[in-house]
């Protein structure tokens, strides 16, 4: 491998490694950069997952969390639900995420935010997917800056990372194609960190990619973040699928994954290694694989346990 920045061909030959003794290399290198980057310092945080509905205009394949609207099962919380439920659990951070649906669009949702900065003006306020911020440009007739410039106003401090799943166009055409497309999330973000409002990045692998596509997903990845350098962390997040499927993605493809996104992301300083998706186990081992955050406590983590995680929805915080 080349002293300089890891390349694709470089790094396609490190994800076919087959060999058991070449996986562990591959995961050592990682650590070295972790080590460099981070020491053994690990981050977690007190946060709270918060989703206003699982009701969404997209049908998402590989989505368990949402319904159609009209279909059964379908929920929508109001305002004083949310603001009791976040003064309950005092977290430091809360994660607003949810479907598409017309009762919460732009000014419900801006308002939100707003009550919530107003309540717990300490709190650090992380909403919405770039899904949700081009669909609320869509409902409010307003460009993607104007929907960004208003929240960030109202009190959002980051975007989550949710809505990239895998940027290539064969898989979203094929499981997802109502849903916005790569370039599409891509110039959210950099519209969000053009208004200094940081933002995370996820892939979600396990969906008949191939390497080259997992590949291409964090080249375009670094590649926007040379240019705005906006994103604080990446989070790559394995399917969660029910039934015998499950075991297509073992606890080493995952700790793989983990280990080549810390060598070709060296501008994004965080790889987390989401629990809730890995299992704990493997997520404390991809903290010697290159990860060096193991995102939260959530309170009541709901999308990946509606698509068939069987990890706790929640860790303690005390
Ligand atoms: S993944 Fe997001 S956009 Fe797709 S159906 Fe689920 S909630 Fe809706």
């Amino acid at each position: 491998m080349s002293p300089e920045r890891i390349n694709r061909d470089e790094a396609l030959s490190l994800f076919k490694s087959k060999a058991t003794e070449d996986q562990m290399h591959v995961g050592k290198l990682a650590d070295q950069v972790r080590e460099a980057r981070h020491g053994r310092r690990t981050t977690f945080v007190h946060n709270l997952q918060l989703n206003p509905s699982n009701v969404c205009v997209r049908d998402c394949d590989f989505c368990g969390f949402a319904v159609l609207p009209g279909q059964s099962g379908g929920y929508s919380l109001d305002e004083e639900s949310i603001l009791q439920t976040i003064s309950a659990s005092e977290p430091s951070e809360v994660h607003i995420v949810g479907g598409l649906n017309q009762e919460w669009g732009f000014n419900r949702s801006l308002q939100l935010i707003a009550r919530i900065r107003t309540a717990f003006p300490a709190l650090y306020i992380k909403a919405f997917t770039a899904v949700e911020i081009d669909w609320f440009a869509h409902q409010s007739d307003s460009t993607i800056t104007e929907v960004l410039g208003r929240l960030k106003a109202a009190g959002l401090d980051c975007l989550p990372g949710g809505g990239a799943e895998i940027f290539s166009e064969r898989i979203r055409n094929r499981l997802f194609p109502r849903k916005i497309n790569a370039n599409r999330w891509l110039e959210i973000h950099a519209a969000a960190h053009a208004l200094n409002i940081p933002s995370n990045a996820t892939l979600l692998y396990g969906l008949d990619e191939t390497l080259e596509e997992r590949l291409d997903h964090l080249f375009r990845l670094r590649e926007l973040q040379d240019q705005t350098g906006g994103f604080v962390s990446f989070i790559p997040l394995p399917l969660q699928t029910e039934g015998e499927s499950k075991n297509r993605i073992t606890p080493l493809d995952n700790l793989t994954v983990i280990a080549i996104s810390r060598l070709v992301l060296d501008n994004i300083p965080h790889i987390k290694a989401y629990w809730p998706m890995l299992g704990l186990s493997t997520a404390a081992v991809a903290l010697s694989w290159g990860a060096d955050d193991l995102d939260g406590t959530l309170g009541l983590e709901k999308v990946a346990h509606a698509s068939g995680a069987d990890t706790p929805r929640a860790m303690a915080s005390n």
